[in-house]
């Protein structure tokens, strides 16, 4: 493994949130010294927003100083779904940006070994040639819809490189496609596809009411479950040292469609009512198909995907079982 230092202290913003959490549970879910568990004299320390609002220098710099982490999972993000994003362009652009420079400030004067941050493959030009790979993110401008959050994010490559360049920093990035698992933001509004979907389904069971989904299900996305994610964080903090982002994803031919997802959402839920399509509501775009090859050919063939279906029933079944304490 390439973490030598026998007490390292890996830090991890934006700990409690679904990628976050997802992290906590995999290090503690697989054997200890195996490729994925904790390994002996590691401590991970999750943080969240009451430990330190990243936004703001000074309280960054003490966290830092408090833990004095010599790695760090940088997570930490103002996310949310297509309708926030539109209304919120500045303040995307403005909360990010200032979460990314402070820790990545931080991180430089602690001299801590590895940055990974974390950028999403919705940042990609809108009109980039399919498939998404990680030569493309710089080549033309986002999609106009989350421009404040895609900039932000893509500024962390760019650090990424004058970091190194500069000062020779071992900062990284990943960049996941859709994710989905337990502790997501379940939220009607403001959240994304399947998170929106589950609560939605799980409404309609209780109310005995039809189950709406917007659009005509056709689009097809690429989803990975939170808990495989994690286990590339930890891959990638452990076996790669290279600046260049890497694509977490399943296979560009493993995407589903949205009709998929909701007949599994049904199963899942146990739903017996009407599923219904609203085609009066947007598609949005077809296909936006992402490599992982790179992945692929870096953390070996060998790495197990959790089956959707599987995947899916777990985080349905967590909703069910924290309804009262998850985010809605
Ligand atoms: P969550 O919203 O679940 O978690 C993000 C966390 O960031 C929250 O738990 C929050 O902490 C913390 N945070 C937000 N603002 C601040 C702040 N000012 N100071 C300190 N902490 C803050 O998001 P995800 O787990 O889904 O996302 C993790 C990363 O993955 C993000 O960088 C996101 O951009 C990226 N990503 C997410 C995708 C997805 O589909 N969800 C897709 C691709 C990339 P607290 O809860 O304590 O307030």
């Amino acid at each position: 493994w390439l973490i030598q230092d026998m007490s390292a202290v890996i830090l991890v913003t934006g700990g409690h949130g679904l990628v976050g959490s997802a992290i906590q549970h995999v290090i503690n879910a697989e054997p200890i010294g195996s490729r994925f568990g904790r390994h002996g004299g590691e401590r991970w320390v999750f943080v969240g927003s009451s430990d330190a609002d990243l936004r703001d220098a000074r309280q960054t710099k003490e966290l830092f100083h408090q833990y004095k982490p010599t790695h760090v999972i940088h997570l930490a993000a103002l996310v949310g779904g297509l309708f926030k994003n539109m209304k919120h362009n500045l303040s995307f652009l403005r909360d990010n940006t200032l979460i990314n420079s402070n820790v990545l400030h931080a991180a430089h004067e602690h001299n801590v070994q590895k940055v990974i941050s974390c950028l999403s493959t919705c940042v990609f030009p809108d009109a980039a040639q399919p498939p998404l790979d990680e030569s493309k993110i710089h080549l033309g401008p986002p999609h106009q819809s989350n421009y404040g959050y895609a900039y932000a994010k893509r500024m962390i490559d760019v650090a990424n490189h004058a970091y190194k360049e500069e000062f020779g920093c071992n900062f990284t990035a990943a960049i996941p496609t859709n994710i989905f698992g337990p502790h997501d933001n379940f939220d009607l509004e403001d959240s994304h596809v399947i998170p929106g979907l589950i609560h939605k389904c799980y409404l309609a069971k209780q109310n005995n009411t039809p189950f709406v989904v917007a659009g005509t299900g056709t689009p097809l996305r690429q989803f990975v479950y939170s808990h495989d994610l994690a286990k590339m964080f930890i891959w990638q903090l452990r076996e790669y040292n290279d600046v260049e982002p890497v694509i977490f994803s399943v296979a560009e031919d493993e995407d589903i469609s949205i009709r998929c997802v909701a007949e599994s959402i049904v199963r899942a839920v146990g739903f017996k009512g009407e599923l219904k399509f609203d085609t009066s509501k947007a598609d949005g775009q077809y296909r936006k198909p992402a490599s992982n090859a790179k992945l692929m050919s870096l953390i070996g063939e060998s790495f197990a995907f959790t089956p959707f279906d599987s995947a899916l029933q777990d985080t349905v079944d967590w909703f069910v079982r924290n309804y009262d304490n998850a985010r809605t």
